[in-house]
């Protein structure tokens, strides 16, 4: 009987206190929370501010978004001006001290990787939407990726000292398992030809060894011009790249016009975690980006 109560006890005890354990984190983009799930398992809780389907250039800031951020422990943030467009603004109005630039649990992801294509001098806005502290769309690189696990891993045991052993040991199963996979994804691309909608391959490209050699936007966010698409037609042609790469929500008429017009495969990349059903954590997401590829 004594047994039973202190049971029920302790039951009552876990249920009236559930989550407090939990380090509670909000990520604005998908791939980036399963990051932190490799590394924090069940020590995290865990929100993304942008759905799957939606272009990561193009996000507004919501009430519902803000009231997200005023709760959070760690905002973790892809960086590169990614988010310049919404996230400021999100953090200003949550008036949450702890995910304030310079603070702790302001966990910007780029710090920890190496940018290629850094503007140097002036950028004005006839050079279309550039990203003047480098090429922001590093999440398909696992030399990058391996390094932001690392610095997720640093920052969740200084928050959470308690779990520290175990975000470390997690850290070194990511690693194992990256390792791994590495072999697998290894370097079948090497001298393949792509012609991309947008800079978004650049990274791994450099690690896989093949080319991006053409660009169907006519400069970075800004769609192609009736002109442009006549030059890429005669340049295709010329070239003959093994694909045009492009993601869900980029310029799906104006690839199919190219493809129609020379007969080069459209290939539809999967861009972040949840994207379709099949991407189901980054390392999957890794699977299907290569996959398509190939
Ligand atoms: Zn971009």
């Amino acid at each position: 009987m004594t047994k039973r109560i202190f049971f029920t006890l302790s039951m009552f005890l876990m249920l009236i206190n559930p989550a407090s354990a939990e380090v509670n984190i909000v990520a604005t983009l998908p791939w980036i929370g399963s990051i932190v799930k490799e590394i924090g398992v069940d020590k995290v809780n865990i929100t993304a501010l942008v759905k799957p389907n939606q272009d990561p250039h193009f996000i507004e800031a919501k009430p519902s978004m803000i009231l997200l951020a005023s709760k959070a422990d760690i905002l973790m943030y892809n960086g590169l001006d990614l988010e310049v467009g919404y996230l400021p603004l999100i953090i200003n109005s949550s008036r949450n001290s702890r995910i304030q630039l310079g603070r702790k649990g302001n966990f910007d992801c780029s710090r920890y990787i190496a940018p290629i294509e850094r503007h140097q001098g002036d950028i004005d806005r006839s050079m279309g939407d550039v990203h003047p502290f480098g090429n922001p769309h590093y999440h398909l690189s696992p030399k990058n990726i391996l390094n932001v696990a690392e610095g997720i891993t640093q920052t969740l045991s200084d928050i959470d000292s308690d779990n520290g052993e175990f975000y470390k040991a997690n850290f070194v199963s990511f690693k194992e398992r990256l390792m791994e996979r590495q072999k697998k994804w290894g370097d079948s691309l090497g001298g393949k030809k792509f012609i991309a909608f947008h800079r978004y391959f650049e990274y791994l490209a450099e690690e896989l060894g093949f080319q991006i050699v053409g660009y169907i936007e006519s400069m970075p966010g800004i769609p192609p011009s009736s002109a442009h698409i006549e030059r890429l037609i005669g340049e295709i042609n010329r070239i003959k790249p093994d694909g045009l790469l492009t993601t869900a929500y980029y310029g799906k008429r104006e690839t199919a016009f190219l493809s129609q017009k020379t007969g080069v495969k459209v290939i539809v990349v999967p861009h972040d975690v949840g994207c379709r059903e099949d991407v189901k954590d980054w390392f999957t997401l890794m699977d299907k980006v290569i996959e398509s590829l190939k």
